[in-house]
């Protein structure tokens, strides 16, 4: 009785983690995805706590208090612009369970029996040696994300031979544990081993490249867990592990098709680090238009189709609600205005999504860039919000430019761009637009949420 009780919360958690997976593929059903797989792991912790393995409810319960109060906090009260480190830390805890567990079960195997079964030293290998190259890797991507750490590429003479010889002392010593399992002197250098490769393995990648990284390091933890699963001969592990494991793997790939990198160029190469050359203008144009409040209101309230690009600099400035708010206005006299959502703009995969949806702007108002791009021709003004390299021509034109081929929105194409940015600073690939530099391009300066607060008293009086 209680097997199947057990059994049935693990499939009924499973589908869930399933479903939640899919719904978050569209954002109207995104956040019903994110209550589909909470649910789902409410069955799995029910499905566990009956288990018979359990000798001391203390420790369950325990953990489940420190979870939540180490949880909640992270949930609730990080700001979204620094939701990338927080998913890094919390990998970190997450590998670490899965190592303390793999650790746990390879000392207990070793006191009771003096060694363990090869298959079941194999699963246990993987899991501790996944497990502990998360952690130090996604110590080092929060430090950097988090600007604790340096943040450019740290790198040495002779990194990737040293790289090259921890990892094979590290996978040496897992090949060696398999054949002799009962040795901890070499299980515990194989851990110590792979932690210090998940440092060294991210240390030399720029802290602009972390989300990818970051959503790599994922599906290690999530292939830790699945190994976890194999080792403990626990369903729910397995599964949850595999989704886990497959979906940041297939994240990290369309993050990198995206930014049009290769995975060995993000993983070797130094983008994003700040001695990178800057790319040249390529319009010859050397200054840039500003405009008034009041011109730009006028422009925009007499417009007929407005298609805003939402970046990273609207998520600074958390403008999204000031967004939605001059978008109403803009429709109620008479326009019609469309949202354009690159799919890296910002700082994570959804960024925009996320941030246009609790601001209310309707899911039907949000294009993917193949969707918007053959519109923009027809568009009276391109609105620019803190958007950068999204929208630089150079991906198009400019061969010698780091992001030439990047796939970006036809903002140049559109009748007028107005663009909201704070000065000229470069965005995350430290290089030049030449789309500010445009004679149809005007400049207007300062914080995006300022600025759309004036737009909006402005555009009343149009
Ligand atoms: P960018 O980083 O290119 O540019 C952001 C711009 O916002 C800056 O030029 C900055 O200029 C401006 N800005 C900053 N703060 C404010 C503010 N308070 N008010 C107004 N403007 C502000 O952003 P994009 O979204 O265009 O591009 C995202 C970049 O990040 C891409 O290169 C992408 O490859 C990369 N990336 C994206 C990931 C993802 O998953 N989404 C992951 C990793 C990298 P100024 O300081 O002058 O105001």
């Amino acid at each position: 009785m209680r097997d199947l009780f057990i059994n049935a919360s693990y499939l009924g958690a499973s589908a869930l983690f399933i479903l939640g997976l899919r719904s978050m593929t569209r954002p109207e059903a995104a956040r019903r995805g994110m209550q589909q797989a909470a649910l789902g792991m409410l069955f799995a912790i029910v499905g566990t706590m009956v288990s018979a393995e359990i000798v001391d409810y203390r420790f369950a319960i325990g953990g489940m208090v420190l979870g939540t109060v180490i949880g909640y906090p992270l949930g609730m009260w990080v700001p979204m612009t620094a939701m990338p480190q927080r998913i890094a830390i919390s990998l970190t805890f997450s590998a670490l369970a899965a190592t303390l567990v793999g650790i746990a079960e390879y000392y207990t195997d070793i006191t009771d029996h003096g060694t363990l079964e090869r298959f079941k030293m194999g699963a246990i290998g993987f899991e501790v040696l996944l497990g502990s190259i998360t952690v130090g890797g996604t110590l080092v991507a929060a430090g950097k994300l988090q600007e604790w750490l340096p943040s450019k590429p740290l790198t040495y003479r002779g990194q990737n031979l040293f790289n090259a010889l921890v990892a094979a002392l590290t996978i040496g010593l897992f090949i060696y544990l398999v054949v002799n399992p009962a040795n901890p002197a070499a299980f515990a250098l194989m851990i110590a081993g792979a932690v210090v490769l998940g440092v060294m393995l991210v240390l030399p990648i720029g802290g602009a490249d972390m989300p990818v990284v970051v959503a790599l390091l994922n599906s290690y933890s999530g292939l830790a867990a699945c190994a976890t699963g194999f080792a403990i001969d626990n369903q729910i592990l397995i599964i949850s592990g595999a989704l886990d494991g497959a979906s940041g793997f297939i994240l990290s790939m369309l993050m990198s098709k995206a930014m049009n990198r290769s995975f060995s160029n993000v993983l070797f190469g130094a983008f994003g680090s700040e001695t990178k050359a800057v790319a040249s203008k390529s319009s010859g144009e050397t200054s840039v238009s500003p405009i008034s409040l009041e011109d730009a209101a006028m422009q925009l309230g007499y417009a007929q189709l407005v298609i805003v690009i939402p970046g990273y600099g609207m998520a600074v400035a958390q403008a999204q609600h000031a967004v939605r708010e001059l978008g109403e206005i803009i429709e109620k006299r008479g326009g019609e205005v469309k949202y354009a959502v690159h799919p890296v703009a910002g700082r994570m995969p959804g960024h925009m999504n996320v941030l246009l949806a609790e601001a209310d702007v309707p899911y039907d108002k949000l294009y993917d860039m193949e969707e918007i791009n053959s519109e923009f021709e027809r568009a009276d003004v391109a609105l620019v919000i803190g958007a950068n390299d999204v929208v630089n021509p150079a991906a198009r034109s400019d061969k010698s430019s780091p992001i030439y081929g990047m796939p970006i929105l036809d903002a140049d194409k559109a009748k007028s761009v107005i663009v909201l940015k704070r000065g000229m600073a470069a965005g995350f690939a430290g290089i030049e637009n030449a789309l500010f530099y445009d004679k149809r391009c005007r400049m207007l300066f300062g914080d995006a949420k300022i600025s759309l607060t004036g737009l909006i008293g402005e555009i009343k009086n149009v």
